[in-house]
Parts: C-alpha cells; structure tokens; sequence
C-alpha cells in the first residue's frame, strides 16, 4: 500500500494548540505532552477529515470502534508513568496512535487488537511512520502469557471487571490501567501490583470506552 502523508505548518500549528489545550485540561506531564506534540494524529484519519484530527474527540476509525480522544491518550499515559525501557502492554490497538505515544514515550510496546482490518493497517501504517511496537492479532483480554511479565499494562477499552490474567502478567511493582464499568460509562482503575497476590487499586474519573470483548470481558 502506498502512503501520501504530509505534515505541514497547518497540522503542526494545529498539534500545538491541541497540547495547549490539553495542559489547559489538565495534562501535566511534559514527557506526554511532548509525545502529542510530535505524533501526526492526522494520519490515521482519512485525509477528507485532517480537519477533525487535532480537535479533542474521539473519531470512527471503521468496524465500529474508534480513535480514543486526545485527552483520553493523555490522561491514560500520564497515569502510566513510563519510564525509558519499560516493557509496556497495550490491550486495543485499534488505529496505533496511543501505540505511537507509549513508543515516544521510550517504550517497547507490546500492542493487540482482536480485529483483523484495524490490525492489518496498523502493521503498515505505523512501521511506514517510523514506529516499531511487536504486533499481535487476538484476544488480548487474557493478555499475552508468552510475553510477561509486563512493567506497565494499558487497556483501551472498556471491561465489565478486571480479569485475573492481566494482573499475573504485571511484574511486581508493575502498573494495570484499566477502564472498568458498564457500557455506557466506565471508571478509570489504576492497580499496583505489590507482591504476589497484593494489589493497590485506585478510582479515578469516569469515561466512556468502546467494550473491552473477549474470553476475560464482554
Ligand atoms: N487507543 C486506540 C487508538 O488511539 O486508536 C483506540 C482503541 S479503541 C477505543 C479500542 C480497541 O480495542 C478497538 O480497536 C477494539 O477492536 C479493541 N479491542 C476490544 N476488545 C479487544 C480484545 N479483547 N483484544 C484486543 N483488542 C480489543
């Protein structure tokens, strides 16, 4: 597949003043915000809505899921607190732009999405970009055994309870972010993982993901 992308001075202007409105919401982490302010969000959208790309909503990426909110992206990777070479387990790839920022952010990024279009375009797309997490096709609501232990564990989308599996995938000290509810509105959950069977877990705002489909959710 052949790619056109272009970023210029009306895209980076417009990344600008979305970071600077993301600080105005509340984004404090420079690191993440220095990610927004370089991944062209622009191009996972079909060029006809380069316009809708760097305003602060979430937007149908086909098969009925969705690129997540700017916001949402930021909120999720500042709560991770990545830090260079951590190990980092992403659940939804969907379009790859959150897969983009964990990767700016110094990651290796192990990354799934159960649909198979969405993942087809993500192993050209995001290699074409310049970036390189480890792709997998499946259910990722059982995480990916073959890999733990994970530093950082990021879901994006939502889960009616937290499964089990994940949390035997972080290592100890490592970090599940989790939107947890029903599916109209879901909880963010943070869970440190302390010792074998010790877990800290924290509620923080509330948000409305995609559902979270599989052997260990819906
Ligand atoms: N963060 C992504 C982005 O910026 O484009 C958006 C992700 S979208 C809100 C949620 C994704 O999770 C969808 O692409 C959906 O297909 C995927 N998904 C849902 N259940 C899944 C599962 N069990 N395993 C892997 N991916 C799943």
């Amino acid at each position: 597949m052949a790619y056109k992308f272009v970023d210029n001075y009306r895209e980076k202007g417009a990344r600008k003043q979305l970071v600077n409105h993301l600080e105005k919401r509340g984004i404090e982490d420079k690191r993440v915000l220095q990610a927004i302010g370089k991944v062209p969000r622009h191009f996972f959208f079909d060029e006809t809505f380069w316009n809708q790309a760097y305003r602060d909503i979430a937007f149908p990426i086909g098969d009925g899921q969705t690129i997540s909110q700017p916001y949402t992206v930021a909120y999720q990777s500042e709560l991770l607190h990545v830090r260079k070479g951590d190990k980092v387990l992403e659940i939804g790839t969907g379009s790859g732009y959150q897969t983009c920022i964990l990767l700016e952010l110094g990651a290796e990024v192990f990354t799934i999405e159960r649909q198979e279009k969405l993942y087809q375009r993500t192993i050209q797309v995001l290699p074409y970009m310049g970036y390189q997490p480890h792709f997998f096709l499946g259910d990722g609501s059982k995480g990916i055994p073959e890999h733990a232990a994970y530093d950082k564990i990021i879901v994006t989308a939502g889960a009616p309870f937290v499964p089990e599996l994940m949390l035997k995938q972080l290592r100890y000290g490592g970090l599940l972010v989790i939107p947890v509810g029903d599916e109209k509105s879901q909880k963010m959950v943070t869970i440190l993982r302390v010792g074998e069977n010790d877990f800290e877990r924290i509620e923080l705002d509330t948000f409305r993901f995609v559902p979270l489909v599989g052997d260990q959710a819906w």
